[in-house]
């Protein structure tokens, strides 16, 4: 049997080696220049500064179960500590590699952190597979999670992880401090903080910090696109860039697309069952995001010196501000003061830029396909937690919502999940299937982030649609 995989994301990639494992011959079909989708790194300002214009920081990839069967060979830079979140006093709380050090930080919120996440981190071998694997899960596979977490932990982890992140931090935490750290993880969900399951996003970050780490990959995204296209190809794959697929193919192929719901309608070209086609265009996007690269003089002066340790930097101050942020995105506001993440890779990996100088990457959530220049507002953010930030930039790429669409047909609007995150996505992605990696269509599978485990870095919606398209087979 012969398959065609229509994109070459980390879903995409993911899909061609686990169909390739399966004995199915494989061709790639990419409509940019390079592979990778997401994983992408370019010198977006000046010669030799690398810049990765999409994903940067790699928890998902370095603990995703089947890039770890792989052993691709991607060298990962830890920064010394993941994220850190600077206040406006001054001082900054951190997610460590050690959770102790971790709930020192958090003072006397430290104990209920501890308890959260310790058996969690404990049991993360067993809880990746049953977090990013099929749902409902294998029983087997469930039963020796809950054995190596304790029931207890499970049940309080389940109950965290499907609330929303203002309920579970004020319950969780006393002080202003942990519950603002907090709600800076919980904003990668670019869901309001108020909405479930936004506590999810931020309690797994946080577990991945500890059990994983959030690493980027040496010199840049690309070398992890590179690893996996490499594998594709040592196991038979070809990779074709340059060639967009505007229409399915009907030559009897399967046929696995890393594509948005509403592009697979559009490739299906009428054929697909008008109830399904329906249910693909009510599809949700989630908000959009805007993306600031910068190339700098010298590193960022954060006023927290703590936050030079780490690679991701939340600014948002206090869990109202971040709040109020992600209602705006959400619902359709400019804020001016925008939730901002930062990540500062050349403080561990000099590789990205010349001697001496420095790239940085930051984004902030906006409304979906949102024409606003956020440039000001984001740089503003920087400049409150790192007086004196501005003199440092050399050069600045922009990249809206709708120029990152431009780039990529999957980043509807900007939205980088592949469709909201919410409760009603996070599942039935992107309808409600026994499989949601198998359409109507025989043979034809939808492999992109817009299916279950969704958005990020992990390869594992690939891997899920593989394993569907090479089962039907048998
Ligand atoms: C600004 C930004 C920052 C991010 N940061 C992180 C991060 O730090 N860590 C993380 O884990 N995730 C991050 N993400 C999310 C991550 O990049 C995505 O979730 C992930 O890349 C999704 O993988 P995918 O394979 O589903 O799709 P994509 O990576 O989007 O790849 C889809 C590919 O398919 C191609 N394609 C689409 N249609 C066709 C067609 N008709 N014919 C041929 N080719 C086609 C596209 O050109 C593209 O190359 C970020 C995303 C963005 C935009």
């Amino acid at each position: 049997m012969t398959a065609v995989v229509v994109g070459s994301g980390p879903n995409g990639l993911a899909a061609a080696i686990a169909l390739l494992q399966g004995g199915v011959e494989v061709e790639v079909r990419e409509a940019a220049d390079w592979v990778g989708g997401g994983l992408h790194t370019e010198e977006l300002t000046l010669p030799g500064f690398r810049h990765d214009v999409c994903a940067t920081v790699q928890p998902l990839a370095a603990g995703s179960p089947f890039f770890r069967t792989l052993d691709l060979g991607v060298e990962w830079v830890h920064p010394e500590a993941p994220a850190a979140h600077p206040l406006d006093d001054g001082t900054a709380v951190l997610l460590e590699r050690e959770i102790v050090e971790t709930a020192d930080g958090l003072g006397r919120d430290g104990a209920a952190y501890r308890r959260l996440v310790e058996p969690l981190v404990a049991g993360y071998d067993e809880l990746a597979p049953v977090v990013l694997g099929r749902m409902p899960p294998p029983p087997r596979r469930a039963l020796r999670a809950l054995d190596s977490t304790g029931a207890g932990a499970v049940a309080r982890a389940v109950r965290a992880a499907l609330g929303d992140a203002r309920s579970v931090a004020e319950s969780l935490f006393a002080t202003e401090r942990a519950r603002a750290w907090f709600a800076g993880h919980c904003a990668h969900a670019m869901l309001p903080l108020e909405r479930r399951p936004s506590a999810g996003f931020g309690l797994t970050l946080a577990v991945l910090g500890h059990a994983v780490g959030w690493p980027t990959s040496r010199g840049g995204a690309s070398t992890l696109a590179e690893a996996l296209a490499e594998r594709v190809r040592a196991l038979g794959g070809s990779i074709v860039t340059g060639s967009p697929v505007d229409e399915l193919p009907q030559d009897g192929r399967l046929v696995l697309a890393d594509v948005v719901p509403r592009d697979l309608v559009r490739l299906a070209r009428g054929r697909l069952p008008e109830r399904y086609e329906r249910r693909l265009l009510r599809y949700r996007h989630g908000p959009g995001a805007f993306k600031l690269d910068w190339a700098l003089d010298g590193p960022i002066p954060w006023t927290a010196e703590d936050c030079r340790r780490a690679g991701t930097v939340h600014l948002g101050g206090t869990l109202d501000e971040i709040s109020h942020s992600e209602w705006g995105a959400w619902s359709g506001r400019i804020v001016e003061r925008p939730f901002v993440l930062v990540v500062q890779q050349t403080m561990f990996d000099d590789t990205r830029a010349p001697e001496g100088k420095h790239v940085a990457w930051a984004y902030c959530h906006v409304p979906n396909g949102s024409g606003v220049d956020m440039t000001e507002r984001i740089e503003a953010q920087v400049e409150r937690f790192a007086p004196g930030f501005r003199e440092l930039v050399l050069a600045r790429s922009t990249l809206g919502p709708r120029d990152l669409e431009a780039r990529n047909r999957n980043l509807v609007g900007g939205d980088l999940n592949g469709g909201a995150m919410d409760l009603g996505q996070l599942f039935a992605r992107p309808t409600l299937r026994v499989s949601p990696w198998s359409t109507p269509l025989e043979g034809v599978y939808l492999c992109s982030a817009s299916t279950p485990p969704g958005g990020g870095v992990h390869g594992m919606c690939g891997y899920w649609a593989a394993q569907a398209a090479v089962e039907s087979l048998r």
